[in-house]
């Protein structure tokens, strides 16, 4: 699911400062370059002066990249133990702009026959998209597979600050950036480290090898779960390519360390000319303003909806038990807000997390820094220890200024809250392609049931999406526990289903 938040225009503006010193960075760049004909400069020096000439690196402006390869959906593991899942990349065609910088990535992926465990695959069989970024744009175009017309441009302002780290992290940008940024360098065992910072705190550093190639490349990104999260590029079997250029034509890259794209080229071509100019309807385009709408599905439990991520809350006696915490910190800080003004009188205790997925734990942290406690499946627990301990430089939040920590209640197979009114029932999808640590909450008095990413419900009018397994599980599991269900109460989709709506949604 799309991260769709106020935290992205802090995060474009973020990405502008970063574009625009690059952007400054590369103009000067042949002056510095012309530079380095200096005397006296040190050893580890001399080996960023060496791969800018071995590379071509200071004779190209843009770049076009074919080939094809995987790609991996990162923060939507079927496991906190697994790699990201994995899906075909069967074609790749990307144009980048050093100069702008800009980028556009023609991208073909393929889920094939049997898609992998996990999320975040929202198509079925294959998807074309074309990725844009310039400046301090990004949007994408959904293309259909077979030649067609494109469709309409759509804004991704969140996604601009990392698709502008990816200019950076090729070779050749990366080279560029290094010289520009007045990068410093040392001699590490692997061969010469290159390093260099970007404001306001981007930092990028790279390994030189003893043929004067760039060998790996690392940044760093804010991810709401864990923090100053690593990108890593390694680039391997260089080739002479046309333009007097050497360019690697295997790129493996990791996010949170594990692989997100693993690329194998089959063209490479220097100077590459590509539209990337910021279409009429995308300038100027933000994540739209946070919202929460509140719906009352049964006495004391509100629906808050109103993004692409839905929670649930539920009063109790004295206090408040919150059925997920999406995305990211903005979004905590508005649930927060539209349930002070609703419930005004109980604090929130519980926050009930379904899986770690980033997209459903991006928001935990603000809850736990209010005071709440973590109601998570038992191989979440350690997960979400480990990730809440990382550095957070790049994006600091409650909890990491507060300095609080985490308090879980976890559970296996079944956790029950009362407050000897009210029961709530917490309890696994056991067997779930989509998670293995996952969890739906069940309200026996109100027979209704909260899950998310496990049945979607159509909107009342439209045809029912095509069966999936994840759906067949969460219907299993139902019946499995004898839970007496008459509503579902989605975390996304636009209304709440009856149990009926599953059944037929799985065809039985
Ligand atoms: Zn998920």
């Amino acid at each position: 699911m799309e991260q769709l938040g106020g935290r992205h225009v802090r995060q474009d503006a973020v990405a502008g400062k970063v574009r625009r010193r690059l952007a400054a960075a590369s103009v000067c760049a042949v002056w510095l370059l012309a530079g380095f004909d200096r005397p006296a400069a040190q050893q580890p020096q001399d080996r960023l002066k060496a791969a800018v000439e071995a590379l071509g690196a200071s004779k190209v402006t843009s770049l076009r990249l074919v080939g094809s390869g995987a790609a991996y959906f990162v923060g939507q593991s079927p496991s906190p133990r697994d790699p990201w899942p994995r899906v075909t990349v069967k074609h790749y065609d990307a144009t980048i702009d050093f100069g702008t910088p800009a980028m556009r990535i023609d991208i073909t992926r393929d889920r094939g026959a049997s898609p992998p465990r996990g999320g975040g695959q929202p198509f079925t069989g294959e998807q074309r998209v074309i990725e844009y970024v310039n400046d301090e744009s990004a949007w994408d175009v959904p293309m259909a597979p077979a030649a067609g017309p494109a469709s309409t441009p759509r804004p991704q302002p969140a996604a601009a600050t990392e698709r502008i780290l990816q200019v950076f992290l090729t070779p050749h940008g990366f080279l560029r950036a290094a010289v520009a940024n007045y990068g410093t360098s040392r001699n590490v065992p692997e061969g010469t480290e290159v390093s260099f910072s970007v404001p306001p705190g981007r930092r990028f550093v790279g390994i030189i090898n003893a043929r004067n190639q760039v060998e790996r490349v690392r940044t760093w990104n804010n991810n709401p779960v864990l923090g100053d999260m690593v990108i890593e590029a390694t680039y391997s079997d260089y080739q002479a390519v046309p333009g007097g250029l050497q360019f690697p034509m295997h790129i493996v890259q990791t996010q949170g360390g594990y692989p997100s794209l693993d690329l194998r080229l089959t063209s490479v071509e220097a100077n590459a000319k590509a539209d990337l100019a910021i279409p009429e309807s995308i300038v100027g385009a933000v994540s739209p303003p946070l919202r929460v709408e509140i719906e009352r599905v049964a006495d004391g439990v509100l629906w808050l909806t109103g993004g692409s991520h839905h929670s649930v809350a539920i009063e109790m006696r004295d206090h408040v038990i919150l059925v997920e915490a999406p995305l990211n910190e903005p979004r905590s800080e508005v649930l927060l807000a539209a349930l002070k003004q609703a419930i005004p009188t109980k604090p929130i205790r519980f926050v009930v997390n379904t899986h770690p997925h980033f997209d459903h734990a991006g928001g935990l942290r603000t809850f736990v820094a209010e005071g709440a406690t973590v109601v998570t499946h038992e191989i979440n627990r350690p997960y979400f220890e480990t990730a809440w301990t990382r550095s957070r430089t790049l994006g600091p939040d409650r909890l990491s200024r507060s300095g609080g920590k985490a308090v879980f209640q976890a559970f296996r197979d079944k956790h029950v809250l009362t407050d000897g009114g009210r029961v709530v029932e917490v309890h696994r999808i056991s067997g779930s392609p989509h998670h293995d640590g996952f969890a739906m909450v069940y309200l026996p008095a109100e027979k209704l049931l909260i899950e998310g990413d496990a049945y979607t419900p159509a909107a009342a009018a439209a045809p029912a999406p095509p069966s999936n397994p994840t759906a067949i599980n969460l219907h299993d599991n139902i019946r499995r526990l004898k839970l007496s269900v008459a509503r579902i109460v989605p975390l996304h989709g636009p209304r709440v289903a009856a149990l009926d709506d599953l059944t037929k949604a799985i065809g039985r």
